[in-house]
């Protein structure tokens, strides 16, 4: 006997029929992709809250430069970010919240320039 994934009732019909119903089936649909949404939703704001404790971490005094790789193995993923800000030079800073990061060479390794915000990057 197959059930219905959606209410668990008796799927009669063709072998290849899954849902008992079409409200069975657009119902199972909704929920699951609710659910998918929320997940997304969470993954992201879980990676944008663990960026902005790591950069947190490694900034205590307001600026620093760390080797990328230090970040990216304590779990750092620049490619999430809240907003970014553009230096009169041209410089493109990410920022997780009020912490910033710019990726950028210096003696021939990668490192991140770590930032806080300020008032005049409003
Ligand atoms: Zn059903």
């Amino acid at each position: 006997m197959r059930t219905c994934p959606s209410c668990g009732n008796e799927v009669t019909g063709r072998s290849d029929k899954k849902f008992c119903s079409h409200y069975c089936k657009s119902s199972f649909h909704y929920v699951k992709n609710r659910e998918d949404e929320n997940n997304l939703f969470r993954k992201i704001d879980g990676q944008l809250k663990l960026n902005r404790r790591i950069l947190k971490e490694y900034n205590k005094g307001g600026k620093a430069m760390v080797r990328i790789e230090v970040l990216h193995d304590v779990g750092f993923d620049p490619k999430y970010f809240t907003s970014y800000w553009k230096s009169k030079g041209g410089g493109v800073y990410l920022f997780c919240y009020e912490y910033g990061f710019k990726q950028m060479e210096d003696n021939g390794k990668q490192k991140y320039l770590l930032v806080q915000w300020q008032d005049y990057m409003n």
